[in-house]
């Protein structure tokens, strides 16, 4: 059910509907629009009284809402959603990328420190690196756990990259909240219904990659998931999925892109490493990404990417990566979009904003 409120409704009038609704034991989503308000009512096995809701001070129009997904639906919030990262120029969603580079996983603070410099002089806002990782093996390197988190702070104060990295279950998920700016939830999980409630408990925004086989509506009901819980910051991001071709790990299917902006809200980002698994094939992938209209990128880098304990044969070298941000930003302004340069922090200096370019220092 969705409850359109009027144009001048006043933010009492929102609220006491709000009150109305979980009075009822439903919970209510306010969802603020460029025009007016929305609340979005979940919860609800059966009808509600639709006539009392709308003689509610407020109200314009009560919708029931037929689409199994409702929260991450264009019929809740029409707007694109924008996720800020407060005290940056950094945004997911909206008309700037949003690029996400790092290595694979975490492996020693050197490796992760070179990367790092590297993709922030590129021009890259947000630095992804795995402390957790979800190996098909369970002999292969799993990552270095809270260690990994540490290095990446670190790396978060020297560069002002914003960090993005995997929780894989509720213990490594209450160490992410803690370190990261961002909480990935990896394809794995994607169905893991326990954890997409428990991520939606918390309130950092959340980057939910497809399932490896996962169909649109399954992928838009696990962010549904998230949403339900209070958590409206949600990131998609198509990584590819399994088919029948041996030329490419996955098949990265671009056209989920238009797909998912025609039904809702949330920005949706492209990861061409894993969507195809190669190399050579990343950077036309990351160009293709940006051409149908991807709100970013994830890009695995690694310099030295043969001696990686995961993921080397899809990492691109630090160069190839700054060769790719030049091309893609030239093809996002076709689109009458932007790629910022790179991280900016606002400092607080004695009551005055100043802005400083981490990127620009490291040049
Ligand atoms: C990753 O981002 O390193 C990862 C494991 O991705 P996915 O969950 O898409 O396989
Ligand atoms: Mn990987």
């Amino acid at each position: 059910m969705l409850i359109v409120m009027k144009k001048q409704a006043s933010a009492e009038e929102v609220r006491a509907v709000c009150d109305y609704i979980e009075g009822l034991g439903f919970r209510a989503h306010p969802m603020p629009g460029a025009l007016r308000t929305a609340i979005g009512v979940t919860g609800n096995q059966g009808a509600i009284g639709q006539d009392t809701l709308e003689e509610l001070s407020g109200v314009a129009e009560v919708i029931r809402v037929t689409k199994p997904y409702k929260l991450v639906s264009r019929d809740v919030k029409e707007e694109d959603t924008v996720i800020h990262f407060p005290g940056t120029n950094a945004s997911i969603g909206g008309k700037n990328l949003a690029i996400m580079a790092g290595p694979c996983a975490i492996e020693t603070r050197e490796q992760a420190f070179t990367v790092a410099e590297q993709v922030a002089a590129a021009g890259a806002q947000f630095f992804r690196g795995g402390a957790y990782k979800p190996r098909t093996s369970p002999y292969a390197f799993q990552g270095l756990g809270e260690e990994a988190l540490k290095i990446m702070a670190e790396i978060r104060e020297a560069f002002g990259l914003r960090i993005v990295s995997e929780a894989m279950d509720r213990e490594s998920l209450a160490l992410i909240e803690e370190y990261a700016d961002v909480i990935q939830i990896g394809a794995r999980n994607m169905q893991n219904y326990s954890l997409l409630r428990e991520v939606g408990r918390t309130r950092k925004p959340v980057l939910l990659k497809r399932g490896m086989s996962a169909t649109l509506e399954e992928l838009l009901m696990a962010a549904e998931y998230i949403m339900s819980e209070g958590n409206y910051q949600v990131i998609l991001c198509e990584r590819g999925v399994r088919t029948f071709v041996d030329h490419t790990r996955n098949t990265l299917d671009l056209s989920i892109v238009p797909a998912v902006q025609r039904l809702s809200h949330l920005p949706i980002i492209v990861d061409p490493s894993h969507g195809t698994g190669k190399r050579n094939k990343v950077v036309p992938l990351a160009r293709a990404a940006v051409a149908v209209g991807a709100d970013g990128l994830v890009i695995e880098v690694h310099h030295q990417p043969d001696k990686a304990l995961s993921d080397g044969a899809q990492s691109i070298y630090p160069q190839q990566f700054a060769d790719m941000m030049g091309e893609v930003r030239q093809i996002a302004r076709i689109l009458h979009r932007d790629i910022p340069d790179g991280i900016r922090i606002e400092q607080e200096v004695a009551g005055l904003a100043v802005a400083s370019s981490h990127a620009a220092k490291t040049r």
